[in-house]
């Protein structure tokens, strides 16, 4: 794992420094939220003690400071995912925001009665329930397409679901429970050749991949600062060059507008358009200390990580008795999110007693209930990694399941006498 320097990564991050339960904290809750190095904390205090005013309306040396600081966030956005254009770029709350933009401010004018939405089975909930929402007011239909055994996309499924009443193909790009990476290329050249859009779920992709949206062939793509060492309550979404001009607003009020007339009103130039009221300034300058952390680091050094760290958790995990990993084995196709159930003991006691370890793992339905109920199970647990995890955080995890296993085949024998 010598792609990135991990004990000097790991010297950037406070909270990783404290002890939980008496233990050294392990953080494997990365794909939950991850963990805020010192430069963003910083970012964060610096703005408010050196800067804070309100954008884009004053013209006083404070507020032209927090405008520019917040409109270069804009610009590292669009560097990170190969956007041409950082007008595409609208800051929204998370991902589940940036959904719902696209939802009403697309979906209303778009699709109508009879017309077709088509998702994945191993879709995050704020990948369903918006579409589902529009498809009640418009009286459209979801379509679901299969995931394999494998923990891949049924790709064979997809393409007999998308045709001439798809309106919009919106797939996860990196499975929050799978760890599954889409072929999203392939995927966008299929719907549009119905001529449907296409959205990609970032949130779990963007923290860990070099992103090109070009070369992904999306339309839309949404994400959250807070996957990526930022901030809470920053999303993304950016839309195709020309994109946004052709869609209505999403919220009005402040900063949104260009003249307001009792009769009606005229919309702000995009991204401003998409931008109502006082935006997260603080959380969004903030974020851009997160970006340049990851530039630093490279995008390509965190994948490599992540690779080796992930096919050594699940070649750990696959020796350890009663354990199924969940998604595919071949990390060329697959991130750092590794589900996995523990025979006979229930997703929530293996979190518990490994949490007395010191390590944050999660258990649940990771928002993904389609998911569960293809893969037969109520609830998985679930390890996800990233820049500063590290071999010996593997082996505290492998360690402290040993242990759960242990206690329950233990008490299950005792029962059973
Ligand atoms: N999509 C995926 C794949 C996710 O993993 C998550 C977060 N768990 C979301 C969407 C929603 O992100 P947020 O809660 O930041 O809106």
């Amino acid at each position: 794992m010598a792609h990135l320097d991990v004990a000097r990564i790991q010297h950037d991050f406070p909270i990783l420094k404290q002890e939980v339960n008496g233990r050294r904290l392990v953080y494997l809750d990365n794909a939950a939220t991850t963990q805020k190095p010192r430069q963003v904390i910083d970012a964060l205090v610096q703005y408010y003690e050196t800067t804070n005013a309100n954008i884009h309306r004053g013209i006083h040396t404070l507020a032209v400071r927090a405008t520019d600081q917040y409109e270069a966030v804009r610009g590292k956005v669009a560097a990170h995912i190969g956007a041409a254009n950082s007008a595409d770029v609208v800051f929204t709350r998370n991902t589940t925001e940036s959904i719902n933009l696209v939802a009403r401010a697309w979906g209303d004018a778009n699709v109508g009665e009879g017309d077709e939405i088509v998702l994945s089975l191993m879709e995050h909930h704020s990948n369903i329930v918006p579409w589902q929402l529009l498809a009640r007011r418009k009286g459209a239909v979801l379509r679901y397409a299969d995931v394999r055994d494998d923990g891949t996309l049924d790709l064979d499924s997809l393409r007999a679901l998308v045709g001439r009443r798809t309106r919009l193909v919106s797939v996860v790009h990196m499975s929050n429970v799978l760890g599954t990476i889409n072929p999203v290329a392939e995927i966008a050249a299929m719907a549009h050749a119905q001529g449907a859009l296409v959205l990609v779920d970032g949130a779990q992709s963007a923290p860990h991949v070099p992103l090109d949206v070009d070369t992904l062939g999306c339309d839309f793509f949404a994400f959250s600062a807070h996957k990526m060492l930022g901030p809470t309550g920053v999303g993304v979404l950016w839309a195709k060059p020309g994109l946004l001009e052709t869609m209505d607003p999403f919220l009005g009020g402040g900063e949104m507008i260009s003249v307001v007339k009792p009769e009606g009103s005229t919309w702000a130039q995009v991204p401003h358009k998409f931008e109502a009221g006082t935006p997260n300034i603080a959380d969004v300058i903030a974020f851009g200390a997160a970006l340049d952390y990851l530039r630093h680091l490279g995008m390509e050094a965190v994948r490599e990580h992540e690779k080796a760290i992930t096919a050594a958790a699940i070649e750990a995990l696959t020796r350890l008795p009663g354990v199924t990993i969940h998604g595919p084995r071949n990390v060329g196709i697959r991130g750092g999110a590794v589900s996995f159930s523990v025979d006979g003991i229930h997703p929530h006691d293996v979190s518990t007693i490994v949490d007395s370890y010191g390590v944050a793992i999660r258990a649940g339905h990771h928002c993904a209930q389609l998911l569960m109920r293809r893969l037969g199970v109520p609830a998985t647990n679930r390890a996800s990694f990233y820049i500063y995890n590290d071999e010996r955080d593997l082996q505290t995890l492998i360690e402290a399941l040993r242990q759960a296993i242990k206690v329950f085949t233990h008490d299950s024998a005792r029962t059973a006498v």
